[in-house]
């Protein structure tokens, strides 16, 4: 069954979505993928920005197609990449058209508002094999429902879907369907969607006729951003290795492309995680893309401080000004942070720490007992501080170049590809005519 005529812009197997908040770094950050390409891993980078982003720092789409466009001629680089409109909406997508060939379809906020019953009525009818034993390859226990328990998920996520497929018509109109990569998130909302709801969301996208290459569900527990997750590990496992069943599954059921995979957001630095996720990886031989989360902007702090000098005061500027300002800055961040404000230090604290102080506390090395979680959050939530010094800030960054890219590379490829992705080059992939590499090198 082939639900998509289309001819498609094809996200490849794994992917690595990056930001780059003052686009500075882009070329620091392709050199991650290099090094990861020498290593017999392909990794194709997306730069991704969220509106707000745009808006907070006063950027432009133009920019950040610009600034990956130079980095790309810069290093040679002649492999995919492509430049995500992160989290965009009917009302915000327009700018970014001529920019990006990635489309991230935030229907978050749609989700619990009540669907037309008739098209609920309509989607049930059509859909009876999603009532009652649903067994699925890989998955131990057969998914168990009434007519009543897929009536409940449906009048949830129906009209958020529904909605997606307004926006990504909108965008096939305007840039023609061959031309893009759609995905569809749901992770910016309070309830995760265990696997059974993602089979139902994915059946009511087929239904919608989108194209989705990635789906970024929310999954039970903490990502907050820039630090560690925070829930129960084997419960994520699980949870990880039924979603990937479910994604197989419905691709074959309902003809969806067969390049799509789960989209992991504020992945950056979920560490206790990364194992899990490979070896699910492995066994289904799946594809990833995960999105780092502001990780790239703290390695910039990072950078600064280390340099010393005018450096350091500069980040212990954006401290001061980030903690006098935590309210407003933590607010638009709230369900995606854990601040414990008494484990916060004082600005006068922070004004005599070395560069070492300040880049033991703000780094994310949890093997270090300065580093504090706390400063890091606040941190990552600051950037609008930095935003505000305007050339300051960036002059500062063009000063200490080589010491902030040599952070920001290493983050990329030693704290994450290498943990995310080792190995996952000799791992059979799902679809017979991509052929798994053989390749005696690993990362
Ligand atoms: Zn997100």
């Amino acid at each position: 069954m082939d639900g998509f005529m289309v001819k498609l812009l094809k996200l490849e197997k794994f992917s690595f979505g990056v930001g780059d908040r003052f686009a500075h770094q882009a070329k620091a950050q392709l050199k991650a993928f290099i090094l990861a390409a020498q290593q017999g891993v392909e990794v194709t980078p997306v730069w991704n920005k969220s509106n707000r982003e745009h808006v907070i720092v006063g950027s432009e789409p133009s920019g950040a197609r610009a600034a990956v466009e130079a980095a790309v001629k810069a290093l040679g680089w002649t492999k995919a990449y492509h430049v995500d409109a992160d989290h965009i909406g009917l009302a915000t997508v327009d700018r970014f058209i001529p920019h990006s060939d990635f489309y991230t379809i935030d229907v978050a906020d749609w989700i619990g508002k009540p669907a037309d019953t008739r098209a609920v009525d309509a989607f049930i009818d059509s859909h009876p094999e999603l009532v009652g034993r649903i067994s699925i390859p890989q998955i131990e226990w057969p998914f168990q429902t009434t007519a009543g328990d897929v009536r409940g998920v449906v009048a949830k996520y129906l009209l958020a879907v529904q909605e997606a497929g307004k926006i990504y018509r909108h965008i096939a109109q305007a840039k023609g369907a061959q031309n893009f990569i759609t995905e569809v998130s749901m992770d910016e909302t309070d309830s995760p969607q265990t696997p059974p709801e993602l089979l139902i969301i994915l059946a009511a996208i087929a239904d919608e006729k989108i194209p989705i290459q990635t789906i970024a569900p929310k999954f039970t527990g903490r990502f907050n951003k820039g630090v560690d997750y925070v829930g129960d590990v084997a419960q994520f496992e699980k949870e990880f290795s039924e979603d990937l069943a479910v994604i197989d599954f419905a691709v074959k059921q309902y003809g969806l492309p067969n390049t799509l995979k789960l989209s992991v957001h504020s992945g950056s630095d979920k560490f206790s995680i990364y194992g899990p996720m490979r070896r699910a990886l492995a066994r289904f031989g799946s594809g990833l893309h995960i999105k780092t989360a502001g990780t790239t902007w703290l390695e910039e702090v990072i950078g600064l401080a280390e340099a010393g000098g005018d450096g350091l005061a500069l980040a212990r500027e954006i401290y001061a000004g980030a903690l006098a300002h935590a309210q407003e800055l933590c607010a638009p961040y709230a369900t995606v942070i854990d601040i414990d404000f008494k484990k916060l230090p004082s600005a006068a604290t922070v004004n005599g720490w070395s560069a070492k102080q300040f880049t033991s506390a703000l780094r994310h090395d949890q093997s270090n007992p300065e580093y504090n979680p706390h400063l890091r959050q606040l941190i990552h939530v600051g950037y609008k501080i930095a935003a505000k010094m305007g050339n300051r800030y960036l002059d500062a960054l063009e000063k200490y170049e080589d010491t902030v890219a040599r952070n920001v590379t290493a983050n990329l490829y030693e704290r994450h590809m290498k943990l995310l992705l080792a190995g996952t080059s000799r791992v059979a992939s799902r679809s017979a005519a991509v052929p798994a590499q053989e390749t005696a090198a690993s990362l």
